[in-house]
Formats: C-alpha cells, structure tokens, sequence
C-alpha cells in the first residue's frame, strides 16, 4: 500500500486478522489475540467505511476497538502502513502464517515446523510431507503426513472458493431427506443444519448437520453410502466428514439428545456469538462447550458439576437471556438485546403479501404476465408488479413506449379477468427502468408516470470510477418517477464485485426522498446485503423484498431474501411489501 491510498474496512480487518496469526504463533497473550480477531470480525461488518467514522464519531466508537487498535488503524488510514504491524511481519515469515490455513494445521504445528525443519511456505511443507520428512518429528507419523498433504489439496481446492448459500442449500435440504429416507423409521430423532446456513448467511464453508440418533452406526453408515457422497474424508463412531459430488464438504455429528441444546448453539455460531457468550458463561462461573456447561468452581456451583440442555432456548435462559434468531448471531447487539428483552420481531416469509419487481416474455422472462399471475397467486399473493426491462439493456429485449401501452391493455384485461372469478389478486403494472450512462431513463418521464411502480436499476457501467457511478446513482434516486432502486451494488457473490457506490451517500438520498430501496432475493445477488440494509433501516429508509422472478419457480427464492432482512433486524414494517397493495401503494414516493 502507498500513502493516501484509501484503505477498504475488507483490508484493515485482514491485517488485523494477519496480526493475530502472527501473534498466534509467536505465542502471545490470548487475549491480546481475541482482540484482534473481535476487531477485525466487527470491521467487517460495519455498514460505513472507517474513513466516514474516524472523521464522524472516532474509530474508539467501533465495538471491539480499544485504544490500541484504534491508534493503528488512524496510522493505517494515514499512511496506509502501521509499523508496529510491519515490524511483527518481519519476524514471521508470510508463509508461516499461510500454512495455518491448511486443515489440522494449528498455529502450534506451523510453528514446530518452522522452528524445527525450517518449513517456511505450504510448497515446502508438501514437499517434506511427500519426501517422509516430517515422520521424524515428534508427534508426527506417516498418517499425519497423509493429512497434511490431503489438507494441502483441499486447501488449494477451496481458497477463496466459499460456496453462495443458494448453491449449498439445495443439496444441503435433499441430504437431510435422503439420510431420512434410508433410515428406518425412529432412527433419527431429530436432525437440523447448523452453522452459517442456519444463520443464512450468503456465502458458506463447509455445511453443518446435526443429529440425535439412538442408532449412531446405522446414521454413519447410510450416510456415507448415500450417492451424492463422492468421498468420506473422516468417518468416526459419531461423526463423519465427506465431499459430494458437488464438492462441497458436508459434516454431520449425531449427539445425544440431552446434549442437543448446547450443540446446536456451538455448531450454529458464529464464532464471533459464541466467543462473548463462552464469556458470559464463565463470569457466572461456568464454562460452555458443545455439549453444555460445567461448572468451574468460582461460582456458586461446586466444580465440575454439569449442566445439559436438551434446547437451545434452554442454554440461553439459563444464562439469563431470550434465545436470539440464528440469523441474528453475529455479534452485533443480539447479546445485549437478548438480555434486555428487546429482541427485534423479525419478518418472516408469510409476511409478504406480493412482489414489486418480475419480468415476462415482454422482456427476458420465460412465462406470460398471466402464468406469472396465476403462480403469484399460488403463493397467497395479493399482487404482482409486472417490471419488465424498458429498452436501453443492450442484450436484452425491452418494452418501448408502444409495448407498454400494449401490456397495460393486457394487465386491465387480466386484472378484470381475475375480478370476475373472484381472486383477490391484482396485477401492478410497472418496468425495471434501464439507468442510460447518463443517469437519465430508458424510458420517458411521461411513460413512467403512467405506470403503478417504477423500479430502476444500473446493468451497465457498473465499473465506473466511485463518483461517477455514485453522481449516476444519485441521479436515479432523485428522479420523481422512480419508486425503487433495484438490486442496487450489481454484484453477483462470487463472480462479480459491488459497484464501488459511496452506499451512505446513496441511502441517504433514499431516505431523503422516499426511494424504497430493494433487497433482491436472488441468491446471486442478495442485493443490499445484511450490512447495507441494517444501515437502510438506521437511515429511515424502507424497503421492498423481491425475488425478480424470470418464471414461477424464481418465486422460491423469496426465502433468501427473507433471511438476508432477518439477517439486517427487519421486522415487517420495515418492508413496504408486507402491506395490502393500497397500502403499499400509499408509501410510494409519488
Ligand atoms: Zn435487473
Ligand atoms: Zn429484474
């Protein structure tokens, strides 16, 4: 990094992550360690760049950083280096600190390693784990070679590749159905997806699954033999970890049923909950693993005695708190939250009365207005805006201002259809307006104005320098005829970046004028995301929740979006589509 480089908050939460490898393997205060880690992890999930904080409130506002990490991150921000940090690079090699990232591989063996054989880069330790070289050290044998070369590919393998949620889900849903379905009736108890997909969060790892089972061997053994498993990479009396075809990795644990409270929270997480709850447990004098509490002896209970909860709301009661919504376990004031009985009512999927933003054969959709009707119908809906794209989209067809007379010609004559049979349903009649490069419409104002919702949304353009594409934006925002700002970064998780959108200066305006700002529940895009919508919501915006359905079955995609509201604390009123269409309507900007 240069001076007066800005540096993203995705930055400084990696070097303070690289702080406390490095400060891992020297052997450092433990706590010094969970500092950085507890920075980093709230740095990544600040709604604002730490720019706009340093100059608003003073990064010591940031939960997490002290005074200490405070003054490195000004230095950072002003220089772009922070010397301490450089000085403590130097004295462990980066590849050290990358062959912890390689499975089984702690900062305790990296650094024997290091130490002992001089291993300094993942390219040495796979090469002297295949020349046998590491059998000569103690505590290592030809097995853990094995593992550790294994580890290496796997490594490889997934590096940057976490999986979106809307690619693990799927299977992850069919694997608990079939582990079921090969199982005799009664051999599982309960089971249930733990970890980041229970927390929806939009991107995963590995999946987590969870079993109480009084048949532990048959569990095994049907899970291993069922035939999306492409390899079992460690099977145990309990446990089992393997690959499916897809590659990705599956972990199921069978527990037993007085333990299932507590698993379900460890394995849940996320690791940034579970460390101040582990916390909090101990100040009462009691420490929390995966199987429940056990009593240390500084509290009123004498050492060692246990405590097992069969629930998850159970373990949290008994340490005087509601149970927070796994969506909400983040370390971002669930804690706190939940011992103040001020847990956030979150909107959930039957909230949702109809959807704003959808496409038909008038532009890239797949099924006529009517069949898309007919669908949202079979959804419980009350209505549906049917928003295809306006011309401007170069690969795509648009509707002109001929076709939209021609649509709403056909949306009356639907919308009287559906009177006569008596469906409470209406057909909305709006378009996902092309952004032109020059922030104007792909359609005139007078068309716009003729139309029920207007959402407009950026296709092209998007790697435009950070003002340009902000001014571009801004100028959708104040335009009167637009009512929501569609999936507003562009991103598409895993394969292409968030326009570089000053978002505060963007959900200011929103706020400001009464945009109503989209979350696309496409699970490519989650379009704001969690972080951003939280922040909508701080701003005094209001949002809508659509799945931007190209054919019937986009409509079940809904769920995504929904987790990513829960995962931002909305509760139904925060979201315009959770009303009756007038209602809904009523909150439009014009
Ligand atoms: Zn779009
Ligand atoms: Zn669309």
């Amino acid at each position: 990094m240069s001076d007066s480089v800005t540096v993203t908050n995705q930055q400084a939460a990696d070097l303070l992550d690289q702080v406390a490898d490095r400060l891992q393997i020297l052997d450092a205060n433990r706590f010094r360690v969970i500092a950085f880690r507890n920075a980093a992890e709230s740095i990544r999930n600040l709604g604002r760049t730490l720019a706009s904080i340093q100059a608003e409130d003073g990064l010591e506002k940031i939960p997490g950083v002290g005074k200490g990490i405070a003054d490195a991150l000004r230095e950072l921000l002003e220089t772009g280096h922070v010397q301490e940090f450089d000085e403590l690079a130097e004295n462990v090699p980066d590849g050290v600190i990358a062959m912890m990232q390689v499975p089984d591989m702690g900062p305790k063996k990296a650094r024997r390693l290091w130490e002992e054989l001089d291993i300094t880069s993942i390219e040495q330790l796979r090469a002297a784990a295949a020349a046998g070289e590491l059998a000569q050290l103690k505590g290592f044998g030809k097995k853990s070679e094995e593992k550790i070369l294994k580890g290496i590919e796997l490594l490889a393998a997934r590096q940057d590749e976490r999986t979106p949620a809307g690619d693990a889900r799927p299977p992850a849903e069919k694997l608990v159905g079939d582990l079921r379905a090969a199982l005799a009736d009664g051999d599982i108890i309960r089971i249930e997806i733990a970890g980041s997909l229970r927390r929806w969060q939009e991107t995963i790892g590995d999946v987590d699954i969870l079993a109480v089972s009084e048949n532990p061997a048959a569990v095994m053994q049907a899970f291993g033999a069922l035939p999306q498993v492409a390899e079992v990479i460690a099977a145990g009396e309990t446990k089992q970890s393997v690959i499916l075809t897809t590659g990705l990795q599956v972990d199921l644990r069978v527990v037993e049923a007085r333990n299932w409270g507590a698993a379900l929270q460890y394995f849940t997480g996320s690791k940034a909950h579970n460390v101040p709850l582990r916390e909090l447990a101990l100040k009462r004098g009691w420490s929390l693993n995966e199987y429940g509490l056990t009593a240390t002896g500084s509290g009123d209970a004498p050492e060692g005695e246990a405590r097992f909860f069969s629930e998850e709301a159970a373990l949290y009661a008994f340490l005087g708190m509601a149970c927070p919504p796994p969506e909400l376990r983040e370390n971002r004031g669930e804690i706190q939250a939940a011992q103040n009985g001020r847990l956030p009512q979150l909107i959930t999927l039957d909230d949702v009365r109809g959807e704003l933003h959808g496409h038909t054969t008038y532009s890239d959709g797949k099924n006529t207005i009517e069949e898309m009707a007919r669908a949202a119908m079979a959804r419980g809906y009350g209505y549906w805006n049917v928003s295809d794209h306006s011309v401007g989209l170069g690969v795509v067809q648009g509707v002109d201002a001929e076709q939209i007379v021609r649509q709403a010609e056909e949306i009356a004559r639907l919308n009287a259809r559906f009177a006569a049979e008596g469906l409470d349903f209406r057909l909305l009649h709006g378009t996902e307006a092309e952004v032109l490069a020059d922030g104007t419409m792909g359609l005139p104002d007078e068309v716009l104005a003729t139309l029920d919702v207007v959402v407009a949304s950026i296709h092209s353009g998007l790697r435009q320098d950070r003002d340009a594409i902000t001014t571009r934006c801004l100028q959708v925002v104040h335009n009167p005829h637009v009512d929501i700002l569609g999936h507003p970064t562009g991103r598409l998780i895993g394969r292409r970046a968030p326009a570089d959108l000053d978002m505060e200066a963007v959900l200011r305006a929103c706020a400001e004028t009464g945009t109503v700002v989209e979350i696309n529940a496409n699970p490519m895009r989650l379009d704001l995301n969690d972080i951003y919508a939280r922040r909508a919501v701080e701003l005094g915006c209001k949002l809508a929740i659509n799945c931007d359905a190209h054919s019937p079955a986009d409509l079940a995609l809904l769920r995504y979006g929904i987790g990513v509201a829960r995962r931002a604390w909305l509760t139904p009123d925060d979201v315009i589509n959770t009303r009756p269409v007038d209602d809904m309507l009523a909150l439009l900007k014009r």
